[in-house]
């Protein structure tokens, strides 16, 4: 079946009620487009568990602050359709920038403490932007599931708050970071990345290893493995970290001293070059 591209708010609502009304469960997958293996894994988990799957393209501008790369975000709708119709998508909600933020625009969702820390420290006005566009995307998808990355594992753990908070009654679901062989978080960005900063970028994931090492190993001070991590990720000259930080999984405060049996993700936010890259490894000690 070809996959149904849906540009308008009204046409979206529609077509979801109608799966609703005739007992359908409805799985979505917010993406920003240009779609690699990380993103299609999620498409097929909606499949999985929902008898509809919507996938939204949407390179939302409230998430990016002035300086960021919104006007060069890469974009290929043809190569995602293509893509999304091979995975078995239902339908690909595809609206404008006008049809989600008209001129007479003024509403916002703010998700207030665990926004502020981390990716919210260096991107302050960030999860205010996604939050917002998440909140207008389930009105107009309606689904039953939700599918979020953990390569974004803060960005989650807000929706799972905003849900949770606004009694919205939608399940989220967070599936594991799909890798390049080598270990590279795939990420529409990676396309940035001249053959210099490929390698150099292969960082991230060396320094997480590093860090997982440690704790597999006995190290309970997150202070120590955090300086380990970093010392790791300087020997790379062109690397400029932004953050290398130990949160507990459920609430991401930071953790000082890991505690049996508990969960952490470890998170690093660093430039490589140019580009902005993001990684984080979950572990229980
Ligand atoms: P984006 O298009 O970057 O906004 O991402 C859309 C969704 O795909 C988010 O929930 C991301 O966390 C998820 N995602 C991005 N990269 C990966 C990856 N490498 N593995 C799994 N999920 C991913």
């Amino acid at each position: 079946m070809p996959v149904k591209i849906i540009t308008t708010v009204s046409e979206m609502q529609n077509y979801s009620r109608g799966f609703s009304k005739a007992g359908k469960t409805i799985g979505f997958v917010p993406t920003m487009g240009y779609l690699h293996k990380g993103h299609l894994s999620l498409v097929k988990k909606s499949k999985e568990t929902c008898d509809i799957t919507v996938v939204s393209i949407f390179v939302n501008p409230t998430q990016f602050a002035p300086n960021e790369d919104l006007a060069k975000y890469p974009r290929d709708f043809e190569r995602d359709k293509k893509l999304l119709e091979e995975t078995g998508c239902d339908a690909i909600f595809f609206p404008d920038s006008a049809e989600i933020y008209p001129d007479s625009f003024q509403s916002y969702v703010d998700v207030t403490k665990i926004t502020r820390i981390l990716e919210g420290a260096y991107r302050p006005t960030h999860f205010k932007g996604v939050t917002t566009i998440v909140s207008i995307l389930f009105n107009c998808v309606k689904p039953d599931c939700a599918f979020f990355g953990q390569k974004d594992a803060q960005q989650a753990a807000v929706i799972k708050r905003m849900v949770k908070d606004l009694k919205i009654d939608i399940k989220i679901n967070v599936e594991p970071i799909v890798r390049e062989d080598d270990g590279l978080a795939m990420s529409s960005r990676n396309i940035y990345l001249s053959k210099e900063d490929r390698e150099n970028a292969l960082v991230l994931y060396k320094s997480l290893t590093l860090g997982k090492e440690m704790i597999e190993a006995g190290e309970r001070n997150a202070d120590k493995v955090i300086d380990a991590m970093s010392g790791r990720i300087a020997e790379v000259k062109s690397a400029r970290l932004d953050y290398i930080a130990i949160a507990k999984a459920e609430t991401f405060d930071l953790a000082f001293k890991l505690e049996p049996g508990k969960s952490y993700y470890m998170l690093i936010a660093c430039r490589i070059g140019a580009t902005r890259l993001i990684d984080n490894f979950l572990v229980t000690v």
